[in-house]
C-alpha cells in the first residue's frame, strides 16, 4: 500500500522554474529537481502537465531553476505557484534578471540559479520528467534552501482556528478549501494544481 502521508515526509527543496517562448516569460514552482550526473553536470526535474511552463519547456528545450531560500515569502509562493500561467502573465509587474541564455530567474529569496538545456523527456502520465544539461550555475546567497518542511512550519500562514464547523477539505499546500462531504479522488486544486492526496478533511 501507498501511504501518501509517508510520501510527503520527503523533504524536497522548492524551486522557481522559468522558461521563455516567443519573447514571453513563464514560470511556476516545483518541488523536484536533482543533480543526476557530475560530468557533464545533468539535472532532472518533474513538471506537471497542468503547468503552462511545462508546455514552454517542451517546445523550447530550455529552462532555469531558482532555488528558493528560507527568505522566501508566502506572497512569492502565491505569485508563482498558486495562479495559472494559462490565465495570467506572472512577469508583467516584474523586471527580473536574466542568465546568459536569456531566460529570467528570481534574484531574491533564492540562493542559486541553474540554466539547463533539455537532453531527453520522459512522459510519466500526469508529469513529464525532463533530463537536462546544466549550462550555467551561480550562487546567489548563503541563505539555506527552503525545504517543504520549512515551508509548512515557517512560510505558509497557519490556519485560523475559528473556522470550526465548516465541512470540507483543505489543500495542505496552498490552503484552498473545497466545500463538500467527499473530495473526488481525481480532484486537482484550482490554485496550486496539487491532487486530492494533498488535501485533508476539515475537522
Ligand atoms: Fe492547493
Amino acid at each position: 500500500m501507498i501511504d501518501s502521508k509517508a510520501m510527503q515526509k520527503l523533504s524536497y527543496g522548492l524551486f522557481v522554474l522559468t522558461a521563455r517562448q516567443d519573447g514571453k516569460d513563464a514560470g511556476c514552482i516545483i518541488n523536484t529537481a536533482q543533480q543526476i550526473s557530475a560530468s557533464p553536470i545533468t539535472m532532472s526535474i518533474t513538471v506537471s502537465k497542468q503547468n503552462h511552463t511545462h508546455d514552454v519547456i517542451k517546445a523550447t528545450g530550455e529552462f532555469n531553476i531558482s532555488v528558493l531560500s528560507e527568505e522566501a515569502t508566502f506572497e512569492l509562493f502565491t505569485h508563482f505557484g498558486f495562479q495559472s500561467g494559462h490565465e495570467v502573465d506572472k512577469f508583467k509587474d516584474f523586471v527580473l534578471p536574466r542568465t546568459e541564455n536569456g531566460l529570467t530567474y528570481v534574484g531574491w529569496a533564492t540562493n542559486a540559479v541553474y540554466s539547463c538545456r533539455v537532453t531527453s523527456m520522459i512522459d510519466c502520465g500526469t508529469h513529464t520528467l525532463f533530463i537536462a544539461e546544466v549550462t550555467e550555475a551561480r550562487t546567489l546567497s548563503d541563505s539555506p534552501s527552503a525545504t517543504y518542511a520549512y515551508y509548512f512550519e515557517h512560510i505558509k500562514p497557519q490556519p485560523e482556528p475559528k473556522e470550526e464547523s465548516k465541512k470540507g477539505w483543505v489543500c495542505k499546500i496552498c490552503g484552498y478549501v473545497y466545500e463538500g462531504e467527499e473530495l473526488p479522488p481525481d480532484y486537482i486544486c484550482p490554485l496550486c494544481k496539487h491532487g486530492a492526496s494533498d488535501f485533508e478533511k476539515l475537522s
